[in-house]
């Protein structure tokens, strides 16, 4: 691919919070984005923000725990956009629980969308970045991957998810291809607001509650991530694989 080809970026789970924040931020830097989600029609407000700024988008409806719906997916940006080689594994579900009432469907939906869906989407991009010779791969971890109360299925995907990572960059480097991850701490979305309603809280007084335990006071915002996320995702990250950034307002490990 010669360096001045637009490269093809897909986000998942871009229709809304971090995901739509990261595919506005792709597109700005030039790259085509597929911005996909559950459902096509709610990628319309993501893929208006990119192409009224001039940018490239299309919205792709997908489940990305479903084999045959990524394949499907990918082809068709594939066809639409070009060779994707450019993969942020955003999508995300939580079905918080203390393990006494976590059902087996929060344990394997929570797993399903996090883990499997960075695989299905993860195998069916590869070859078009072996093919390319270039590639990036960015997942989402969280803080959560370092445990946290009432989210076994949450931090058991998102701690998975770093060893996935390391062993896409081992797996994947010969090829030109990286994988990394971002493990964000607290980010105001609708994920956030959703677990402060679930117990008991307004979401200023939840976020304020989150920002008084963060080193630089604040809570974070989708474009916090972005950055570290397109850093990762740009030409010039190319010797840096295997590694999980967490990007918290302070340090973690
Ligand atoms: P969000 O606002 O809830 O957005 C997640 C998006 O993923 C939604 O649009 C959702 O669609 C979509 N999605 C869910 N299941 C999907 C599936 N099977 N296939 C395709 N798309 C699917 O979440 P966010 O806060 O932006 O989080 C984005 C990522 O960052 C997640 O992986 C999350 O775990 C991670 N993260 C977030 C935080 C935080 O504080 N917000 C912290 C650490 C890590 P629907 O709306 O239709 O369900």
């Amino acid at each position: 691919m010669s360096t001045t080809e637009q490269r093809v970026a897909i986000v998942t789970g871009a229709a809304r919070g971090i995901g739509a924040a990261t595919a506005v931020r792709l597109a700005r830097e030039g790259r085509a984005v597929a911005v996909l989600d559950l459902d096509e029609a709610s990628c319309a407000d993501t893929v208006k923000k990119i192409t009224e700024a001039g940018g490239t988008a299309i919205a792709v409806g997908c489940d990305v725990s479903d084999a045959a719906q990524v394949e499907t997916a990918v082809g068709r940006v594939a066809e639409e956009l070009g060779a994707p080689v450019i993969l942020v594994n955003n999508a995300g579900v939580l079905r918080d629980n203390l393990l006494f009432k976590m059902s087996d469907s929060d344990w394997d939906t929570v797993i399903g969308v996090h883990l499997r869906g960075a695989f299905l989407m993860s195998r069916a991009c590869q070859k078009y970045m072996v093919d390319a010779a270039f590639g990036r791969i960015v997942n989402l971890s969280s803080s959560s991957a370092l445990g946290n109360r009432g989210q076994l299925n949450y931090s058991a995907a998102k701690a998975g998810l770093q060893g996935f990572t390391k062993t896409l960059a081992i797996e994947l480097g010969k090829f030109g291809v990286t994988a990394n991850a971002v493990a964000p701490g607290f980010i105001a979305t609708d994920m956030t607001a959703a677990t402060a309603e679930r117990v008991g809280m307004g979401f200023e007084d939840f976020q304020e509650a989150a920002a008084s335990q963060i080193p630089v006071r604040r809570v974070g915002q989708p474009d916090d991530i972005a950055n570290a996320i397109a850093f990762f995702a740009g030409d010039a990250a190319g010797f840096v694989s295997g590694q999980i950034m967490y990007v918290a307002g302070g340090p973690l490990n």
